[in-house]
């Protein structure tokens, strides 16, 4: 294919982004678009732009994700992350404790295992044995998040996601969450499910969505916008279609990134702010 432009779209959560949070998101966005976007100037696939973009926003501590997470009823983390390619090959971990990259972990049972998804002890183990470093919860989990749990506080953080286009045509999509706070154990959100946090089709485009998961998980939120744009329409008006359909069919909130298989790029949520960003062209925005 010529005249591709390769593109990196990402988002840090759609939520009401409390006010005094709003430039350690900006900075952090900006840190992991620039991340990303090395990796996809210099030739890189859009499989590790999506995981090293990602990894940077779980090590930041300023997301729902990785070092961020959000802790469930009884003060535990269970994260959910899933990698998909154009290709349709995808990797998810449910419920996985206390790994500081799941989207890593997602990405390894993509590579190494002939299933999709793998979760709680099984997820654990497999990212044991792949030589990834578990971390205690007290060191994992910021004094933010400790302290927000324990409080009761209503401040929300949210799910991390990223879509590429690297320059040789192909798409993928990340998304690593620590689900809702307080959520009770075992619940699984949309964000490691296929078509419902995630989806990426080389034939359409690729999605990434955050916000209320049982709601994304009842429309089939990204593959719902992924399909959107076989009927021509833009990717921003798909991702609007997404959107008004969550609403009215679920009185769900939140937002969607979506980038088409030509690189357009489409963003659109219901709630009071979405962390968003992308770069193209050596070009980076950001917006919260
Ligand atoms: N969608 C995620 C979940 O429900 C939460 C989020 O996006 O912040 O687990």
């Amino acid at each position: 294919m010529n005249n591709i432009s390769p593109t990196l779209a990402i988002h840090g959560g759609a939520w009401a982004i409390a006010h005094t949070t709003v430039d350690d998101h900006k900075k952090a966005l900006d840190a992991a678009l620039k991340t990303g976007w090395e990796i996809l100037n210099s030739g890189g696939s859009a499989i590790d732009c999506v995981e090293k973009t990602i990894n940077s926003m779980e090590d930041s501590g300023v997301f729902d994700a990785g070092k961020g997470c959000v802790l469930n009823e009884k003060g535990e983390v269970e994260m959910d992350a899933l990698v998909m390619k154009g290709d349709l090959s995808a990797g998810a971990v449910a419920a996985l404790q206390d790994f500081p990259n799941p989207i890593s972990v997602a990405r390894r049972v993509m590579e190494k295992t002939p299933h999709v998804m793998l979760v709680g002890e099984g997820a654990f183990e497999f990212a044991k044995k792949q030589g990834f470093k578990s971390m205690h919860i007290r060191e994992l989990v910021s004094d933010r998040e400790f302290h927000s749990w324990k409080n009761n506080h209503e401040m929300h953080f949210g799910t991390v996601g990223a879509v590429a286009l690297d320059a040789k045509g192909n798409l993928a999509q990340g998304t690593s969450t620590g689900g809702t706070r307080g959520k009770m154990t075992g619940r699984v959100g949309d964000s490691p499910i296929i078509g419902a946090g995630g989806y990426c089709d080389d034939e359409t485009g690729g999605a990434s969505a955050t916000g209320q998961g049982e709601a994304f998980m009842k429309i089939m939120g990204c593959k719902t916008a992924c399909d959107f744009l076989k009927t021509k329409n833009s990717a921003q008006k798909a991702a609007e279609k997404t959107i008004s359909l969550l609403e009215k069919r679920t009185n769900g909130k939140g937002g969607i990134i979506l980038l088409s298989k030509t690189g357009d790029i489409g963003i659109a949520f219901n709630t009071a702010r979405m962390a968003r960003g992308y770069a193209r062209d050596g070009k980076i925005v950001v917006e919260v």
